[in-house]
């Protein structure tokens, strides 16, 4: 017995709201949508030229537009919209709505728009708020742009055993090891390379530890590393040497 009741209830909650939702999407709706024409939209704030369009039933005949309460225009025909400007009404928070009148007397309620009208002056603001950190953005981008270069050529001056991120090669012209530039264009088996020894360049893969030790060698022992300062007696003889052919 208890049962059967709550298949009975069941049964007529299910109706009631499969009806609603029939009855729902039965009636005719006024839909309003704010389009721009000319001018800045960011998140909830407006300036400039925009269009407030209205789409309903086929037998929409009149359309009110307001903003707040106040009546902006009335259409009597599609397309049912209205254009405005920004400037035509006061800064600050609006709510947009249209009603609309079927031919067969109905009247619909839209759907209603809040946004925040903007004067031109805080337009300038907002755009600079935007667009003030892309500058420095596109600024820092384009110094780094300028500073890479630099950077690279400061590098080119040979240190044994450094090498970077991008490895160390082995020139095939000269036999003597330098390091692989991170920029340097790929060619599938090595990055194109110019040697900073002999300037030959070269598409040179990532070399081996040992085959860069051995390299290495072959530079300490091509190019050995003259002590910057010789004992000072033999530099003394040396320039006096040096300069007794001056006379
Ligand atoms: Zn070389």
């Amino acid at each position: 017995m208890k049962q059967k009741f709550f298949l009975v209830l069941l049964t007529v909650v299910l109706f009631v709201s499969v009806g609603t939702g029939l009855a729902q999407e039965n009636d005719p709706t006024l839909t309003l949508r704010l389009n721009r024409n000319f001018g800045y939209g960011g998140i909830g704030k407006i300036q400039g030229r925009f269009t407030l369009e209205a789409s309903g039933p086929e037998n929409l005949s009149r359309v009110e537009f307001f903003i707040d309460e106040k009546l902006m225009g009335i259409v009597e025909q599609p397309p049912f919209e209205y254009r405005f400007h920004t400037d035509d009404y006061s800064p600050g928070m609006h709510v947009f709505s249209v009603i609309g009148h079927t031919s067969n007397g109905l009247v619909l309620q839209s759907n209603q728009i809040s946004k925040v009208l903007l004067s031109p002056e805080d337009t300038w603001a907002e755009t600079q708020q935007i667009v003030v950190p892309l500058l420095a953005v596109v600024g820092v981008l384009t110094l780094v742009g300028l500073g890479a270069p630099l950077l690279f050529k400061r590098k080119k001056i040979f240190q044994i055993g450094k090498y970077g991120p991008a490895g160390g090669a082995v020139c095939p012209g000269c036999g003597l090891p330098y390091p692989r530039h991170v920029l340097s264009p790929n060619m599938l088996v090595g990055k194109l390379e110019h040697c900073p020894h002999c300037r030959k360049w070269s598409i040179v893969p990532r070399s081996s530890a040992a085959n860069l030790e051995e390299a290495e060698s072959r530079y300490q022992l091509e190019e050995p590393q003259i002590p910057l300062t010789s004992p000072p007696e033999e530099e003394l003889k040396r320039m006096l040497e040096e300069s007794r052919f001056e006379d």
